[in-house]
């Protein structure tokens, strides 16, 4: 198996019977070279600087029943709210002034936002803060309205493909959403020109050490600019409320897989990897990681937003979230920057 990490650090990918191999074989020693190697390619191209994403989470309402995901339209029980304009723009405000220099528009699929309400908020945003980068994860959307977001000044956008096996996309997802879908919005957000991200979530209900695979792959042959992976957690709420989390071991094992298939991708350690382990980001940033996310939503919407439970991060003040995670990545050797932090592979 030690052939097998040489190789993907070499060559930069491996067949799907040779990553599901890997995955299912894994073991601390294994997974220790994986980790130095994944290290010494994000120094390569990163060094030991940490990227800081300002996440505000401007609405918890959805259309879509996601079973896994506490704000599904179906979760009686979750709290909702919706930020209005003034209030985002005092989020990137306040970020701004803590060093932020990206900022990341997340919610629910929310048809209150429609794309004119949406266009005008990035439009205020990017003419007050206009050497600030902007990302956009506010779900499925038709060409024309992603076109509008980017015209209107987003330049990123994060979706998640969830999973790569239509299949196994089927089975954590009620019938109206598909894969075919998902996937044709990462690729039109492509064609567009945004800064992509995708990704999925660790340890979900039915994944296999061959659906790990296709992912990877997936990635590979999409080449996003970003990736987020982080463990399922189960929320109490949801139809998925029984099932195992996602363990740490694995989602550091799959960051380190990540870093050798995606050299130069910008890939968070999560707030789901924080949740699961005290030190889950310390963790993810020693196993590949360069980007951390800190909340900057308003702290009374905070306890709000819960995707999955015992979520951290939801009582503290922005300032004390952003201090936090600096001090915490200093602990481990690395810088939080302020920057914009682009990838470094992007050509406009
Ligand atoms: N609505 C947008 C979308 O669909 O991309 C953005 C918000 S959505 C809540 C963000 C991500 O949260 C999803 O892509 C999913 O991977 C993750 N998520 C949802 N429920 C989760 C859970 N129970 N455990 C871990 N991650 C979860």
């Amino acid at each position: 198996m030690r052939t097998l990490i040489e190789k993907l650090e070499n060559q930069g990918v491996l067949t799907k019977e040779e990553y599901s191999a890997l995955i299912r074989s894994r073991t601390p020693e294994l997974a220790g070279l994986l980790f130095e190697k994944a290290r010494n390619i994000r120094e390569r191209y990163y060094g030991k600087d940490v990227y800081i994403r300002g996440l505000i989470e401007f609405t918890s309402c959805c259309k879509n029943d996601c079973y896994y995901c506490g704000l599904r339209r179906s979760n009686r029980n979750a709290q909702r709210y919706r930020l209005t304009k003034d209030e985002i723009l005092e989020c990137c405000k306040n970020g701004y002034g803590l060093g932020f220099r990206t900022f990341v528009l997340q919610g629910g699929e929310d048809p209150y936002f429609t794309a004119e309400k949406l266009v005008d908020i990035i439009s205020s945003i990017k003419n007050g803060f206009p050497d600030c980068a902007l990302t956009l994860s506010v779900g499925e959307k038709s060409y024309d309205e992603y076109k509008a977001f980017f015209d209107a000044g987003a330049e990123r956008y994060l979706l998640r493909h969830e999973t790569a096996d239509d299949e196994h996309y089927r089975r954590l997802h009620p019938k109206e959403l598909s894969p075919e879908n998902r996937k044709r919005c990462l690729y039109d957000l492509k064609e567009i020109g945004y800064q992509v991200g995708c990704g999925f979530m660790v340890g979900s209900p039915w994944q296999t050490a061959e659906n790990l695979a296709d992912d990877l792959l997936f990635i590979k042959e999409l080449q996003p600019q970003m990736v987020g992976i982080g463990p399922f957690i189960p929320q109490h709420d949801t139809p998925f409320g029984d099932k195992q989390a996602g363990t740490l071991e694995l989602t550091l094992f799959m960051l380190g897989l990540l870093r050798l298939t995606l050299p130069y991708a910008l890939i968070p350690a999560t707030t789901a990897l924080g949740t699961i382990d005290p030190l889950g980001r310390e963790k993810g940033i020693q196993s590949g990681a360069n980007v951390v996310m800190p909340n900057l939503s308003p702290v009374s919407v905070r306890k709000k937003y819960l995707l999955y439970d015992n979520k951290i991060c939801t009582g503290d003040e922005a300032a004390e979230c952003r201090n936090c995670l600096e001090m915490r990545m200093k602990a481990i050797g690395y810088n939080v920057v302020v920057s914009r932090g682009d990838c470094c592979n992007f050509n406009k």
